[in-house]
């Protein structure tokens, strides 16, 4: 740390991204990105006419895009926000919406309590059930910014829709979030509510389903004056936040939607057969209804596990947080690899004797 810096970011705590390692190929099973590529479509989307326009700054509303995805979720191009990743949008909604503070479960996505503090907006945090389910109630007429993965990460529990509508209907005078990352792997989608409820914002993301990680685009659907508002916030930041290149990506994966949803159900399928598969080795695992599995095994030290894999060639997740030490967060990937990945599993588990 310089003696510059600003003595309110002195002590920030960072989000901890999942390693990308350079030092040998390993299967990545750690940052629950997509085993398949992106449709034939986006593949094709760019030619050397669109990298010489990148001479011209990019459209800062979007218009192209936004007109198509309010066309895939029913709504209208004024309630679809666009931004570098839906991180990006996470960042924005602590920034605007949580002068009253924030609420969010004690285990989800880690970001959360970064944005937080970094906005220097207090927040509160409702344990998990025991089952790892969220609290709907303990969540419910907080009076604040209240923040929902659903599904949760890393959990991958998915809450029905009249659970999540209770949610936001519980905190009218407050913005709920619901951040859907992972919504296309089989959990309902709170896009269904948006008519009814002016305080609902829900965020997506090319990241997962979409297979466009590396493209940081990320979107949200709200009311017209919730989306004005981040706009305002975009506009005082860095109002070219998404590119040219990404914004045509990002159209030609709208125009393919059916390749991403063949995708979401194949990847659910090996999901499925994946957490069959460990059980029947004695592993514990909520019912997930995202692109990864949060597993435990009670004779192997979670850490132990997570680092036979890494010797081994194959990266897994693991949360240093003591209460979740014993789990490692394990991505689908390609069918092949979760075959790899479960023979391994069962040859460390016989080298340990169990
Ligand atoms: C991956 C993830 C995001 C962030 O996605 P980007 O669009 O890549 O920034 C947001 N929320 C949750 C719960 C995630 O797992």
């Amino acid at each position: 740390m310089s003696r510059f810096l600003h003595t309110r970011y002195a002590g920030l705590e960072t989000y901890t991204p999942g390693e990308q390692p350079r030092d040998k190929q390993y299967i990545k099973l750690n940052t629950n990105e997509s085993p398949y590529p992106p449709s034939p479509e986006v593949l094709a989307a760019l030619g050397p006419g669109e990298v010489a326009d990148l001479r011209l700054y990019s459209d800062p509303e979007g218009a192209g895009l936004r007109e198509k995805l309010a066309g895939l979720y029913g709504v209208t191009p004024g309630q679809v926000f666009l931004s570098n990743g839906s991180d990006d949008i996470l960042n924005f909604a602590f920034m605007a919406f949580g002068e009253k503070g924030a609420v969010f479960p004690s285990l989800t996505y880690s970001f959360y309590p970064v944005f937080a503090n970094l906005h220097q907006v207090p927040y509160e945090t409702v344990p998990l059930r025991e089952d790892f389910s969220v609290d709907v109630a303990g969540l419910s007429g907080k009076g604040k910014l209240t923040v929902l993965a659903n599904p949760n990460a890393p959990t991958g529990l998915a809450l029905p829709l009249d659970q999540v509508e209770a949610l936001v209907a519980s905190n009218p005078g407050h913005v709920v979030v619901v951040d859907e990352a992972y919504v296309d792997f089989g959990a309902a989608s709170a896009a269904a509510l948006l008519g009814r409820y002016e305080n609902l914002l829900v965020v997506m993301t090319y990241s997962k389903s979409r297979s466009m990680a590396g493209a940081r685009l990320g979107f949200a659907l709200g009311s017209r004056e919730l989306i004005a508002d981040l706009e305002r916030l975009k506009y005082a930041t860095n109002p070219y936040n998404v590119n040219r290149l990404t914004l045509r990506l990002g159209e030609a994966a709208v125009d393919s939607d059916p390749y991403f949803r063949a995708n979401a159900r194949r990847i659910m399928a090996t999901r499925d057969k994946t957490a069959r598969a460990l059980r029947e080795m004695g592993f514990r695992l909520p019912d997930s209804q995202a692109n990864f599995l949060f597993v435990t095994h009670p004779r192997i030290d979670g850490a132990r596990l997570y680092q036979k894999c890494r010797e081994r060639g194959i990266l897994i997740r693991h949360f240093s947080d003591p209460a979740i030490a014993q789990y490692n967060r394990v991505t689908i990937g390609a069918e092949e690899e979760m075959e790899t990945f479960l023979t391994m599993v069962r040859d460390i588990l016989r080298e340990e004797g169990l």
